[in-house]
């Protein structure tokens, strides 16, 4: 049995400092808001190198309290891709404002930049480029966009920690990054988290606020926020995580690799890297005609494989009436096609080989 994701190999590799790290919290009693999620934020923030790391509740607040501390709101647009996870444009009409979808390259399947100028229109106030599978969108080509067009970006990072654009962290380039803790992600807690980086320290103060009901100081509110914040076990544990994540994405990267030679003769379309993009490899994502056949022979296996995203946003019930957008062709085809396999950093050279295997005779 290959699941997609297996978490046991990372916490028994770790699981005395893990154990002992929780424990201390649970002795400590100091569950919100303590010296973990302190000392996190530092940590964070240091590695990704960026002013400040604010910690939040999930992924998905953590683009939600973004754009709401970039002021977004009620009659602003914000371009989003059509093919990444619903929380991106999710958080979006969580402000109020109205996500307009661009389609991605065929390549990359990140924002490409032709359709994204598509996409702004006169209310266009942001973009939320995604580093989709753990590879950097063309950051310089969606920077010069946004300057030109003076529109805010705010990156969505959830499967990016620890890749890297022209040697800089994503989640450095906007004017805020937002990652995710989910636990099968490249830094997962054991539990939801997420993190917003920015160097803007207006920003930072405003999130601060937002995270914890509009407070700066204990029982005076300056504003509407959120009950959103990282708990101190999920800290204390993305602090025991975070010093090997570079190993982690080391071992995604050199399975990908493998993949790759395996899958070198296979009649699919392997993952494309970029000359500028450090991928990490959240997920590994092919392309292919065959893809039921690929899945039920791996399924018979007992090999997992998944369709990420087998609709993209423009086709989901709850955006029906979003319809002013370019059109979507690369999304709707990639949609069709795409196919992730196991990863995760212990994925070993015998289970992908058995994995490249099976594919290379069903596709
Ligand atoms: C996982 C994910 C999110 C949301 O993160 P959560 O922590 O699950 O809320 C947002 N965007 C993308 C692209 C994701 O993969």
């Amino acid at each position: 049995m290959i699941p997609m994701v297996d978490l046991k190999g990372q916490y028994q590799a770790l699981r005395n400092e893990l154990d002992a790290a929780i424990q201390e919290v649970l002795e400590s009693t100091s569950y919100i808001l303590g010296p973990n999620v302190q000392a996190f934020e530092k940590e964070a923030a240091a590695y990704l190198g960026v002013a400040h790391a604010i910690s939040v509740s999930s992924g998905t607040d953590a683009l939600h309290l973004a754009l709401r501390a970039a002021g977004i709101g009620p009659g602003d647009q914000v371009v989003v891709p059509a093919f990444t996870f619903i929380a991106t444009a999710e958080a979006v009409c969580h402000v109020g404002a109205e996500p307009v979808f661009a389609d991605v390259d065929s390549e990359t399947f990140n924002l490409g930049p032709e359709s994204l100028e598509a996409a702004i229109g006169e209310r266009t106030r942001a973009i939320i480029p995604v580093h989709l599978f753990g590879l950097p969108a063309d950051m310089e080509a969606i920077l010069e966009i946004a300057r030109r067009r003076d529109l805010l970006v705010i990156e969505d990072c959830a499967q990016s920690f620890g890749a890297t654009f022209e040697g800089r962290q994503t989640g450095t380039f906007g004017i805020a990054g937002c990652f995710s803790f989910f636990p099968s992600k490249n830094l997962g807690a054991f539990g939801d988290g997420g993190l917003v980086t920015t160097d803007s320290d207006a920003m930072a103060d405003a999130l601060l606020a937002l995270r914890n009901h509009g407070s700066r100081t204990r029982y005076y509110h300056d504003l509407i926020g959120y009950n959103s914040r990282l708990d101190e076990v999920q800290a204390a544990v993305l602090r025991v995580k975070l010093p090997h994540l570079e190993a982690f994405n080391q071992g995604r990267r050199r399975a990908a690799l493998r993949y790759d030679e395996r899958l070198a003769d296979a009649t699919v379309k392997r993952p494309t890297g970029t000359a500028a993009g450090r991928h990490v490899y959240h997920q590994y994502t092919l392309l292919s005609e065959h893809r039921d056949r690929i899945m039920s022979r791996l399924k018979e296996a007992e090999i997992a494989s998944a369709i990420y995203y087998p609709v993209p946003l423009h086709r989901q019930k709850a955006f029906a009436g979003h319809d002013s957008h370019p059109p979507l062709p690369v999304s709707e085809s990639l949609s069709r096609r795409c196919l992730s396999l196991p990863m995760f950093p212990e994925l070993d050279d015998a289970q992908i080989t058995e994995i490249a295997a099976i594919v290379r005779a069903a596709a």
